[in-house]
């Protein structure tokens, strides 16, 4: 930092001579841009080493099964990638693929078939589905001990209890990088923008266990805007692209943005990142931020699974 910016005329100039030379560099270094390309390789990392370790002493490894229904280009993509990063960290991956007029009865005949399997340590079954196969029906009948998406009501009521639970994977993913950047997450402000059983709820219950003051905004909210200048951590998992600006975000808060949106040719975030990075502490790039620790964390989730079937 020091060598670039005393090569740059206008800073050695006019910035170093008015604030100091180290004062623009830890204002510079103050905002944190969260690299979960980062954060996801080190927890994929600490999951291979620990299956080589449960391995090595009982000849075991974590098995996912992956669900997949229909030809939806992105289920396709999504499922093509998590099954080449479960078997980069050692986790036997199988997909089942079923055309996309296959009826809900085979379906739900497959799932019993690997509840009963103490092969499969994790079952997915990748969403949307087809209008034929109920998404309910489906999701309850997963073993919660093998529900790696976290999405089943025991694990659902497990999380809003308090009690040990499968965390849905983005907002566990979430909060693994805010505690990266807030060690001490106790008495914050969090404003959720988003209430989806996917994101915001999930999330909200997580941000409780760990004391924060939680507010759950959606689309029906009054003064969304104020509601979250009154943020210290912000989520935003709405599926708008750019909704939350500059003067939404309160300074020096921590920004999560979970948003996927496309834009022309380019994905963003519902944040407006260029905008709002000068005034936060720290905040989640699009892509580059909650989508790599989404997939680290169903890998953390299979191996949970796993785990809990090995004693
Ligand atoms: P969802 O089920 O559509 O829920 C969106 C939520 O946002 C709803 O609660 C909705 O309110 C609220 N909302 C919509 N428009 C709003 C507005 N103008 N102001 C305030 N609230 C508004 O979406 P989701 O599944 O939670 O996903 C949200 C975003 O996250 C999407 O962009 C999705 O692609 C992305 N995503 C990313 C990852 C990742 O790994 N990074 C994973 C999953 C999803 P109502 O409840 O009142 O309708």
């Amino acid at each position: 930092v020091n060598r670039y910016f005393s090569n740059n005329t206008y800073f050695r100039t006019y910035v170093f001579k008015k604030f100091g030379l180290w004062n623009v560099c830890a204002f510079i270094i103050l905002i944190m841009i969260i690299d979960g390309k980062k954060e996801a390789e080190v927890l994929r990392e600490e999951i291979k080493k620990e299956i080589i370790s449960i391995k090595n002493k009982t000849n075991k490894s974590p098995a996912l099964t992956v669900i997949l229904v229909g030809d939806f280009a992105p289920s396709q993509i999504y499922v093509k990638n998590k099954e080449k990063i479960s078997k980069e960290v050692g986790i036997n991956s199988n997909v089942i693929k079923y055309p996309k007029d296959v009826s809900e009865e085979e379906i739900l005949k497959k799932i019993k078939e690997l509840n009963n399997d103490k092969n499969v340590s994790g079952i997915l079954v990748q969403l949307p589905l087809p209008d034929q196969i109920s998404k309910e029906k489906v999701i309850n009948l997963i073993d919660p001990l093998k529900d790696v998406d976290g999405f089943s009501p025991i694990n659902v009521g497990n999380l809003a209890s308090g009690y040990n639970a499968i965390v849905p994977c983005t907002p566990l993913g979430c909060l693994l990088l805010l505690k990266k950047v807030e060690k001490n997450l106790s008495g914050k402000h969090a404003v959720i923008i988003g209430r989806s059983n996917l994101n915001g709820k999930p999330l909200a219950q997580l941000l409780l266990k760990e004391n924060c003051t939680v507010t759950i905004t959606h689309s029906k909210t009054k003064n969304l805007k104020e509601e979250c200048l009154k943020a210290d951590i912000l989520i935003a998992a709405v599926g708008v692209a750019n909704l939350v600006k500059k003067d939404w975000v309160k300074s020096g808060s921590v920004i999560i943005d979970v948003g996927i949106n496309k834009q022309g040719d380019k994905i963003v975030g519902d944040v407006n990142f260029e905008e709002v990075k000068d005034k936060v502490k720290a905040i989640t790039p699009v892509p580059g931020g909650v989508g790599p620790m989404t997939i680290a964390c169903l890998l953390k989730n299979t191996l949970e699974c796993f785990k809990a079937r090995l004693t």
